[in-house]
């Protein structure tokens, strides 16, 4: 029998950096939106639930699994605001992919970086169906570790190459505008919301606080805008003020989760919403005018995070950016676990009985 049954391919975050450069950033998240693209054409054949939360004071860990079948992917992931404080990473993730068939993980991956490049891959393709096609500026409220990869992830799939920058702290700005500086961006950094939403054809919140905040307000919401609302994504924090919504059509990944983490929260649990995969398969129109308010509620999915899973693995194929992990137990024998260990054991004196 094959040792190899018990290896496991694992990307580590120095890996992924490499896959992701390899690649390239912009056609890593391009590629990246057409897998998630066509899982959502797909997307009645996935088992489908809220991911699974357990809240704190501070944040929240959250099991996120999905299967089509035929593979089965999970992520863990958190979401701690106040992180930064100590040099922690609001949102860090890892995940895994398996064979339905035999029930072995067939990767093991990071997922925080992943996790950047699928949000943003996915709002990205969502604005592709949403946004007016001529959309060319996009405000960026929120400027922490997400900013960048929804910054590139809009050029390499709508072609938007104006930013408007805005954080509570300069500095999260001054780090954004410095890191796209060589990708081509005509970038503003604003000193308020009402400033950095002027002349917009998309907005972007994306801002990490554990609470019902109101990043955004209705006076501020012009005819035709685009939103596209990523940092609301728990019960209790959310960015825009309610009336916004009541004046948007609004679309979600999978209602029965964002009703309980994304802005509709705020509304009656019966409010009108579109599921995003209607529009992609075109079962339902997206936006409706010029003139309409679209809002992209974005929360997150387990679908999203099963599409990036499928992705890196079939990018690795051929690249040496992965470990073998010694992660599953494998004796000759497969009834013999107990004799496997036995015989590890062989070696150091008296730990086995004569
Ligand atoms: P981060 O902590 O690195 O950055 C957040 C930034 O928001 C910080 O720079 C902070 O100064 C700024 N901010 C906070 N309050 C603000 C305000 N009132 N106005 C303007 N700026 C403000 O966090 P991150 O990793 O970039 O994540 C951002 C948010 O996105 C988090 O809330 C996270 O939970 C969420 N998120 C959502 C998804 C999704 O799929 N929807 C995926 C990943 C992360």
């Amino acid at each position: 029998m094959t040792r190899q049954l018990n290896v496991v391919p694992f990307v580590s975050v120095d890996n992924m950096m490499k896959l992701v450069l390899s690649v390239g950033v912009e056609r890593f998240l391009a590629e990246l939106a057409d897998t998630v693209e066509e899982d959502f054409r797909r997307w009645a054949i996935f088992d489908k639930t809220p991911r699974v939360a357990s809240h704190s004071d501070e944040g929240v860990i959250e099991l996120m699994p999905t299967s089509d079948g035929t593979t089965y992917g999970f992520k863990y992931v958190n979401g701690h605001p106040k992180n930064t404080r100590d040099g922690r990473q609001t949102v860090t993730a890892f995940g895994v992919l398996a064979d339905v068939g035999n029930g072995y993980p067939m990767l093991l991956t990071e997922m925080t970086i992943l996790t950047a490049l699928r949000t943003a891959a996915t709002s990205a393709m969502a604005a592709k169906h949403l946004a007016r096609p001529d959309s060319r500026v996009m405000a960026l409220i929120g400027n922490g570790a997400q900013a960048e990869f929804q910054a590139l992830a809009f050029k390499a799939i709508l072609g938007v190459d104006r930013l408007r920058l805005y954080d509570i702290d300069p500095d999260a700005s001054a780090k954004c505008r410095r890191n796209l500086a060589g990708f081509g961006f005509d970038i503003v950094t604003c000193g308020s919301v009402a400033e950095v939403v002027e002349s917009a054809d998309i907005v972007t919140t994306v801002t990490a606080d554990k609470q019902n905040a109101t990043i955004l307000t209705d006076n501020l919401v012009g005819a035709g805008l685009h939103i596209n609302a990523v940092g609301g994504d728990c019960p209790g924090k959310t960015e825009l003020h309610a009336d916004i919504l009541r004046r948007s059509d609004i679309f979600v990944e999978y209602p029965p989760q964002t009703r309980i983490e994304g802005e509709i929260q705020q509304l009656a649990p019966d409010h009108p919403v579109t599921e995003l995969w209607q529009v992609i398969t075109g079962e339902v129109a997206g936006r409706r005018d010029a003139s309409a308010i679209t809002l992209f509620d974005s929360v997150g999915f387990a679908i999203e995070d099963f599409s990036a899973l499928r992705y890196v693995r079939a990018k690795l194929a051929g690249t040496g950016f992965f470990e073998d992990l010694d992660l599953l137990a494998d004796p000759d024998e497969p009834r013999d676990l107990f004799g496997m260990l036995l015989r590890a054991a062989a070696p150091a004196k008296g730990l086995v009985p004569a």
